[in-house]
């Protein structure tokens, strides 16, 4: 094999006319098509100066071009660096500088503004529009639509992923053909992926979710995606009885559950619904089992390591756990000086396996302390493996509350407030305190219509909580900050709050 990544995804369809992409309006694009455009994509690359190992950062708007791109760079050796859409242009400047991208892929509605940030940083750039147009479809146009697939072993690069950026500045996590290959031959035979599956495909493609998650275990067992571009409830509706497999961040679920329209006789067809890339409610887990008989698969990952634990298919998928270590992955709990923790205990959720990535691109110093030698990559999740080894996410250490020197895990608080009466969702957090060094504030979001009493609800977590963990005092918000993956920022909650004590 001279290429896995590219062979085994998307070589082996060559000549194969079976469809890989349905479009709104009707449109479809077989597998064959596909692959000569990003045969095109591939030439027009070389044209502009790529050669294998370069970067190539690509901020566009979801589409099959967009897509034909990844096939691309793949099939040219060149480094894939997908960019949130939602990137303002002083972001953009940090990833093209931070990644060292040879050539910029943007909008045509952006092209005059960010032309000068990329030159700023020495970076090429071209348009590649939604509908297919721009001066990189242009440079393509008029090329063979058969490539030489360029050389790559499993353990050259395959893409830059920047991290949602929830705790932090963003961070390019290396990955290798083997870290992305290995996670979609797994994944498709986990949850059964065959060529006769359509995959509602509704996420972003910058993200680990849409990009990998999705495509590659659809591009893995040859079926194809009902790509949507965006999420959109009505187009949603629409589209499910089309197809035969949901993937979703649980607000699409929870969009979902709000419309009447959505009923078990309109999925009754669907053979798998996962969520991932946030916590799923088990409240939502329940409602949707109550309206369509159909039980939510949870899965974990991050963008670091692919996926890496899930619920199983056939077995029993547990409400408020992320499953069990997929087949190939180990997963540890561990105490801060690293020792392992016996089950049922909470640590620091360590993952090792060939989904785990190289490292942060020119952050030596960061890979360092995240990425032991021995090749366990320490998540900053904390959780704790019960007796069945079943993986329960208890938060992120980074959100981790110590307050007069106690240790409160702020889902724990969170299941608890999240059932009170008028209340829809919360998030616990430590601020500022001046006895206890940090006190838990609770934020809670009534449900439409409705106000939840404070005092009431205080009064009921006498019972069953220990008095450390109690809310030292709750507000309530009309909603919680979520960035573009419906992750809670927390960091944006306690700094509008840090002062509530002082
Ligand atoms: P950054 O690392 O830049 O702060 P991020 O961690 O949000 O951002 P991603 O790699 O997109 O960036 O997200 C991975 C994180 O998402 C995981 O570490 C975990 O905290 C969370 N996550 C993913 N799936 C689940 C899930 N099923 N349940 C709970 N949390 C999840
Ligand atoms: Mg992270």
């Amino acid at each position: 094999m001279t290429n896995p990544l590219f062979d085994t995804l998307f070589g082996c369809h060559a000549e194969n006319h079976r469809p890989f992409l349905h479009l709104p309006g009707g449109r479809s694009l077989s597998y064959d098509a596909f692959l000569k455009q990003a045969a095109r994509f591939a030439h027009a690359l070389g044209a502009l100066g790529l050669v294998q190992g370069d970067r190539l950062a690509m901020q566009v708007e979801k589409s099959p071009h967009a897509l034909a791109v990844y096939a691309a760079c793949v099939q040219a050796g060149v480094i894939l660096l997908p960019l949130n859409t939602a990137y303002t242009d002083e972001e953009l400047a940090y990833f093209l500088e931070n990644s060292g991208a040879r050539l910029f892929l943007c909008d045509g509605a952006r092209a005059d503004t960010l032309s000068e940030v990329a030159k700023a940083t020495g970076c090429r750039l071209a348009v590649l529009n939604a509908d297919g147009t721009g001066s990189f479809a242009i440079a393509a146009q008029d090329k063979p639509d058969r490539f030489e697939t360029v050389p790559r072993t499993h353990d050259d690069l395959a893409a830059f992923l920047y991290t949602s950026g929830t705790t932090g500045r963003s961070k390019g996590a290396m990955l290798t053909q083997e870290n992305l290959l290995s996670n979609a031959r797994v994944l498709a035979q986990y949850w059964r992926f065959s060529e006769n599956d359509v995959l509602l495909h509704a996420l972003p493609l910058f993200h680990t979710h849409g990009l990998f998650v999705a495509t590659n275990t659809v591009l893995a067992s040859g079926g194809a995606m009902l790509l949507l571009p965006g999420f959109d409830t009505e187009a949603v509706l629409n589209a499910l009885p089309h197809t035969t497999v949901m993937m979703g961040v649980p607000t699409y679920y929870t969009r979902l559950l709000n419309e009447p329209r959505f009923t078990a006789d309109l999925v009754a067809h669907m053979r798998l619904f996962t969520s991932g890339s946030a916590p799923m409610l088990t409240q939502t887990h329940h409602l949707f089992e109550d309206r369509t008989g159909q039980k939510i698969l949870e899965r974990y990952g991050m963008t670091e390591t692919n996926m890496t634990t899930s619920n199983p298919y056939d077995g029993a998928r547990r409400p408020g756990t992320v499953g069990v270590p997929l087949p190939g992955v180990e997963v540890k709990i561990t105490a801060p000086d690293g020792t392992s923790l016996p089950k049922g205990q909470i640590g620091m959720i360590e993952v090792r396996g060939p989904n785990v990535f190289r490292g942060y691109w020119q952050m030596p110093q960061k890979t360092r302390e995240e990425l032991r030698e021995n090749g366990f990559f320490i998540t900053g999740d904390l959780g704790r493996i019960d007796e069945d080894g079943y993986l329960q996410i208890v938060g992120r250490s980074k959100d981790l509350v110590i307050t007069g020197g106690y240790n409160v895990y702020p889902k724990e608080v969170e299941q608890i407030l999240d059932d009170q009466p008028g209340v829809l969702e919360s998030a616990v957090i430590g601020v500022p305190h001046p006895d206890y060094g940090e006190a838990v504030l609770a934020v809670l979001v009534p449900r439409a219509g409705e106000v939840p009493d404070l005092a009431l609800i205080g009064a009921g977590l006498r019972t069953r909580l220990a008095g450390f963990k109690q809310p030292r005092k709750m507000v309530l918000a009309e909603s919680l900050p979520r960035n573009t993956m419906g992750k809670v920022q927390k960091n944006v909650l306690r700094t509008a709050y840090k002062d509530v004590f002082q």
